[in-house]
């Protein structure tokens, strides 16, 4: 079992929540594809190992999942949302406009600004999906 995945159910169950076989299935199945996939296609994916998992059960955990934090919809083009896990409570992108490619990348800067929204606005961060646009090096 993955350490993510003991992560991602562990902060379900400390949120209250319990463990269904259901939820398991679908978390197991969203840690081993790495996310970045939409509601219909990890619907699909769960149905191959949990044959009695309905779509409606894998919206519904998305739903709970991105409202506890450890997941967030991504919007990219017109398509439906990708989900993405929030590793550590956050996620970054790089996103080139021309060819669309997606780049993740991992060297977080981000702290300095949740301390000074901290300091400025009283807000406490718990997690953050950071977002560039602009081109990729193929597309210069
Ligand atoms: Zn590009
Ligand atoms: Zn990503
Ligand atoms: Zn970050």
């Amino acid at each position: 079992m993955s350490e993510q995945f003991t992560a991602l159910s562990q902060a379900l169950q400390t949120k209250g929540y319990r463990l269904t076989a259901a939820r398991e299935a679908i978390l197991q199945t969203l840690v081993d594809c790495g996310g970045h996939i939409t509601a219909d296609d990890l619907a699909a994916r769960v149905r191959e190992t949990s044959p009695n998992v309905g779509r409606m059960t894998v919206y519904r955990t998305l739903d709970l999942l991105s409202e506890l934090g450890l997941i967030r919809p991504v919007y990219q083009g017109t398509g439906a949302a990708h989900y993405v896990l929030m590793h550590d409570g956050h996620h970054h992108h790089l996103v080139c406009s021309v060819c669309h490619k997606v780049f993740e990348f991992d060297d977080c800067v981000l702290g300095e600004i949740e301390r000074l929204v901290c300091d400025r606005y009283g807000f406490q961060v718990q997690s953050h999906l950071l977002e560039l646009y602009g081109r990729c090096p193929d597309c210069q």
